[in-house]
């Protein structure tokens, strides 16, 4: 189960990286801590990812979508169940 640690916002973009895409940066809540962090989407990415989190170091399973307007959401778990 994916618990509902859903983006809540989109802190930044930035469009001029090397792979022509945009980079959204979303803060996101880490399941394993609790503590606020910010995950980096590319602009191809979809679907499960796994990241660090930036303060416990432990992964999390990220799930990622995309709104109509082009805007991504995220899904977070444990990695570790
Ligand atoms: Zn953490």
């Amino acid at each position: 189960m994916y618990q509902s640690f859903v983006s809540t916002a989109l802190d930044s973009v930035w469009d001029d990286v090397p792979n022509g895409g945009s980079v959204f940066e979303v803060s996101t809540q880490c399941p394993a801590c609790f503590e606020w962090v910010e995950i980096f989407i590319d602009q191809g990415d979809s679907g499960r990812m796994v990241q660090d989190c930036d303060v416990c170091c432990r992964p999390m399973d990220v799930l990622v979508r995309w709104t109509e307007d082009g805007e991504p959401q995220i899904d977070v778990r444990s990695a570790n169940g």
